[in-house]
């Protein structure tokens, strides 16, 4: 599918890399280095309707940004260091990459795993012990297959949705992303989406057993020290929807979680959603009182020495399978995107 949006940041992207105002504009928007973000990494891109296909990569184009990144002497580092350096301001003249990996997905040990071992990358994967357990699931990714198999989806009570020709399923999946994300609650998401799965003859999982990462493949993939295992709350739930109690209960459980099964409390975060109307000042401060050391959004933006008083709000580099091309990913992490998508804003904080 393409968007006419994508086809004008691209435009402005390729535009400002190839102007050279981009690697200009580093000195000053570029700031310390980024927090890229991503979340799939895998060969195959499967995306029924096309419309979670942002969330994916390839393994070869991750390593691509790894190795020409290298070759102009971007240090890789651990997001331990990412608070280090914040803090301290040391070694301003070298800039830096964290990469970070949100909600555990299994490519992330069968494909992107192999490519940091290859390159010693340092990784970060924050993940929700709700997905691992059953308690939750991926419901965007059910969402899509629900769209893709069901002719016409009805919520009991609720609205329905034609989804017999593409266009409509396109529709129906962006209408139920808003339904689920806007009008029900945190807590009725799953029961409802476990209801329509029913109502489908579907199991409500993205696929039995190749969704999220196994307890196992962390625990192995926690032993490398190139690997550091964040929070991401148990049930990847809206944070901003919560009462302030049940926030601190999220990020607390899911912290006792991990360390009960890696034997290590975690002291890096993640916000489920991330954006601006899912965390702000309020979850920072808690992320902060439960003794994370750092907390990432998924707003748009470079690291700056302003960010040693905000570490639990900081901003990321979304590397998203919809623009896989370097130029995309230098240009935004060079900085000048980051005012073009915040209002005029060079440092982006809670
Ligand atoms: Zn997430």
């Amino acid at each position: 599918m393409v968007h006419a949006a994508d086809l004008i940041r691209k435009a402005v992207m390729r535009l400002a890399w190839h102007t050279g105002f981009a690697s200009t504009a580093r000195e000053h928007f570029g700031g310390l280095g980024s927090i890229i973000m991503l979340h799939r990494v895998r060969p195959d891109c499967v995306s029924p309707l096309g419309v979670t296909r942002s969330l994916s990569i390839t393994p070869a184009f991750l390593e691509q940004i790894i190795v020409s990144l290298k070759s102009e002497g971007t240090d890789f580092i651990s997001m331990d260091e990412v608070v280090e350096r914040v803090k301290s301001g040391k070694r301003p003249g070298r800039r830096f990459v964290a990469v970070t990996l949100d909600d555990g997905y299994d490519d992330n040990f069968r494909h992107a795993y192999p490519v940091f071992q290859k390159h010693a990358v340092p990784f970060v994967v924050y993940v929700a012990p709700g997905f691992i357990e059953g308690a939750a699931v991926l419901w965007w990714e059910v969402v899509e297959s629900l769209v893709a198999k069901a002719d016409f989806i009805r919520i009991p009570d609720g609205p329905e949705w034609r989804c017999g020709t593409l266009s409509q399923k396109r529709s129906a999946f962006h209408a139920i992303m808003r339904y689920f994300s806007y009008t029900l609650t945190e807590l009725e998401q799953m029961p409802v989406l476990r209801e329509m799965c029913a109502a489908q003859d579907m199991v409500c999982s993205v696929a039995p057993d190749r969704d999220v990462m196994s307890w196992n493949e962390i625990r192995q993939m926690n032993r490398d020290p190139l690997c550091t295992i964040g929070g991401h709350t148990v049930h990847h739930y809206n944070l901003k929807k919560l009462t302030a109690g049940m926030v601190a209960q999220e990020m607390h459980l899911s912290a006792g979680m991990i360390e009960d099964q890696l034997g290590r409390r975690p002291q890096h975060f993640a916000y489920p959603y991330g954006s601006a109307k899912a965390a702000g000042r309020r979850e920072a401060d808690i992320a902060a009182s439960e003794g994370f050391l750092s907390a990432v959004t998924t707003r748009h933006g470079t690291i700056h020495a302003e960010h040693r008083d905000t570490l639990h709000a900081l901003p990321r580099i979304s590397i998203n399978g919809r623009f896989q091309k370097l130029v995309y990913a230098k240009t935004m992490m060079s900085g000048v995107t980051t005012p073009i998508a915040n209002a005029g804003r060079r440092v982006i904080q809670a």
